[in-house]
């Protein structure tokens, strides 16, 4: 089947890297599937930009749990983001997908600074970029940093990799009645309050016509998928 986008941007989250049940912050396993599952889209000829989170290493939000400056931590979240994104890369690089790091935060040893145009440049060459870093400012989110990127790439749309199907009318963890949505307008979720990214990073794609595809990313092969528009996931317009 033909891909139904030219370029996506993929969401993942930091936590997504770590099996559930251990301490350590990869799972090799997990982050290889990720990776094949990248590479199949790319050989297809989809461009690929990936945002990771941080989750699994550290997130700078509480403040008064850490004791740490909210700002100050939040650096230290978006450093992990870049972690998160050498990972990835090597395991891409392994299996032969070209990629770029880009960090929002200057790096120079690890990653190249984000030049958006250049960005650009290394998706029609099919580099995987990784944007890292986030938005590069404390008091945002990586899902901010991706909607971000997304709209500054002009990406077709965010593809944003979960642990679950997609979204529910109700938490399906904890409600076994609660069906899934295969597509939902911004404005819906609103309406009945969905959580499918912070506000911001919400408002942002919603303004500017961005799409969202929430879907499992565990399941390897489903990342292909929605590629090919299958019903997989929800989609959020
Ligand atoms: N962060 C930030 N600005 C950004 C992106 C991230 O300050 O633009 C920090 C923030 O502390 C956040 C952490 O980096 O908690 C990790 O990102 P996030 O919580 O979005 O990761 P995820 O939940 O996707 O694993």
């Amino acid at each position: 089947m033909l891909p139904q986008y030219k370029r996506v941007l993929l969401k993942l989250s930091g936590e997504s890297l770590k099996s559930p049940n251990s301490t350590e912050p990869f799972d090799p396993k997990i982050i290889e599937q990720y990776a094949f599952d990248i590479k199949a889209i790319t050989d297809l000829g989809v461009q690929v930009a990936v945002v990771i989170g941080a989750g699994n290493i550290y997130r700078g939000m509480n403040e008064a749990e850490s004791g740490i400056e909210r700002a100050h931590g939040d650096y230290m979240g978006m450093l992990a983001t870049v972690i998160n994104g050498m990972a990835m890369q090597a395991m891409l690089e392994k299996i032969g997908v070209f990629t770029r790091l880009q960090s929002a935060l200057q790096m120079d040893q690890v990653a190249e600074p984000y030049i958006r145009r250049r960005a650009i440049r290394h998706l029609e060459k099919h580099r995987v970029v990784i944007f890292g870093a986030g938005t590069g400012n404390p008091y945002f989110t990586t899902d901010t940093g991706a909607s971000l990127r997304a709209i500054e790439v002009k990406a077709d749309v965010i593809l944003k990799g979960t642990r679950v199907d997609g979204v529910y009318t109700a938490d399906p963890e904890k409600d076994k009645s609660a069906t899934k949505y295969s597509k939902i307008s911004y404005k819906e979720c609103l309406d009945k309050n969905l959580k499918i990214m912070d506000a911001t990073a919400f408002t942002l794609c919603m303004e500017h016509k961005m799409p969202i595809i929430v879907f499992n990313m565990n399941k390897s092969g489903n990342l292909l998928r929605v590629v090919e528009g299958r019903n997989v996931g929800t989609k959020v317009y």
